[in-house]
């Protein structure tokens, strides 16, 4: 029997659906699932914004085009063995019309997208060899809910924070706005980066596990999500959603440029779409202005101040980008970017080069 080796990628939707973080998807999609996530929003009777598939090298395919049983492997260990319905292709109008917009060749993972998939597999398990089925990075869903169970009362709410960064002094704003607010708090940093210039999983894994040991103890929590981004804007931002909702919390945080790229979508769009969808995904939405520095009252606020010496004054954004600069070209990051505590934590060998 042949062997399809999973990339990382793979590896992390497949533990995803197997232990339902993408609940209700619980497998990789086939052709009709595949269009009708992306044509209509829609698995089965459930809202689902983005499909998951596993596809394979046009080299890869040319391999294993007349086999009916594969061995999945990652890491060199048999994570099962699968027998193959069929292999199936999406239009690429489709693709770009629903997903990757009329920018796509810009698309970070458009190239990407074209380059591991020249065929999709319709496939269905024969095998699970569940022993192997897991990661450092990887908590289930279930092995998280008991233990937020053990501290947290029955209706408590816990409001769940998405990142692929470091965190800096906008992300604590809304740390402390979610804290204040809900009482309970989620640290759940995605994990799983390919693209040059992002930050190292461990220096993700370290820096919020730091901070979310900073705040209250019992009531803010930290775990990680083992994925990768796909850059897919407001279609992503609803996925995360669902993904947080399944780890057990009430409200979830819905950035400015939720899983953007560029300007690829427009402002606030991830925050509209996730609104209006908030009742079909089941989790309730936090849409807050972005948080910026006021230069005039030395505080960071994601509202005007009324402050008569600060209406006139400027406003500075603090952003991922600009501080990920910093660190490349080995200058201190000023506090009002960043808590000392974190930003000693960094240097030029916390970034993929
Ligand atoms: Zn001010």
């Amino acid at each position: 029997m042949l062997t399809l080796p999973l990339t990382k990628e793979q590896f992390s939707d497949l533990l995803n659906l197997y232990y339902g973080v993408f609940f209700p998807l619980k497998h990789f999609v086939n052709k009709k699932y595949f269009k009708s996530i992306l044509i209509s929003k829609k698995f089965r009777n459930n809202f689902f914004p983005l499909p998951i598939y596993l596809g394979i090298t046009k080299k890869k395919y040319n391999k294993i085009k007349d086999e009916k049983f594969l061995k999945l492997t990652f890491e060199r260990k048999l994570i099962g063995v699968i027998k193959i319905n069929s292999f199936y292709q999406i239009s690429s109008t489709i693709l770009k019309k629903k997903f990757f917009s009329k920018n796509h060749q810009k698309h970070p993972y458009y190239k990407k997208f074209l380059k591991e998939n020249f065929k999709l597999l319709d496939f269905e398990y024969k095998k699970i060899i569940k022993i192997n089925l897991k990661h450092k990075n990887f908590i289930s869903p279930n092995n998280f809910k008991r233990k937020i169970k053990k501290i947290l009362k029955k209706d408590e709410m816990i409001a769940g924070f998405h990142t692929r960064n470091v965190p800096h002094r906008a992300h604590q704003w809304a740390h402390f706005f979610m804290l204040n607010k809900y009482k309970n708090l989620l640290i759940q940093p995605l994990i799983g980066q390919y693209k040059k210039s992002e930050y190292l999983d461990d220096v993700i894994v370290k820096t919020n596990k730091k901070i979310s040991k900073m705040y209250k103890k019992n009531r803010t929590f930290f775990t990680t999500y083992f994925s990768y981004p796909r850059y897919g804007g407001p279609l992503e931002a609803a996925l995360h959603a669902i993904v947080r909702k399944n780890y057990g919390c009430t409200h979830f945080w819905v950035g400015r440029d939720h899983a953007g790229y560029k300007n690829f979508y427009s402002k606030y769009s991830s925050q509209i779409f996730c609104k209006n969808n908030e009742k079909k995904i089941g989790i309730k939405i936090i849409t807050e202005k972005e948080p910026y520095y006021c230069l005039g009252c030395k505080k960071i606020v994601n509202k005007k101040c009324l402050n008569k010496k600060c209406i006139n004054s400027k406003k500075k954004n603090i952003s991922g980008t600009k501080i990920r600069n910093l660190i490349i070209r080995n200058k201190n990051i000023p506090e009002f970017l960043m808590h000392k505590q974190i930003s000693k934590l960094l240097n030029k060998k916390s970034i993929i080069n």
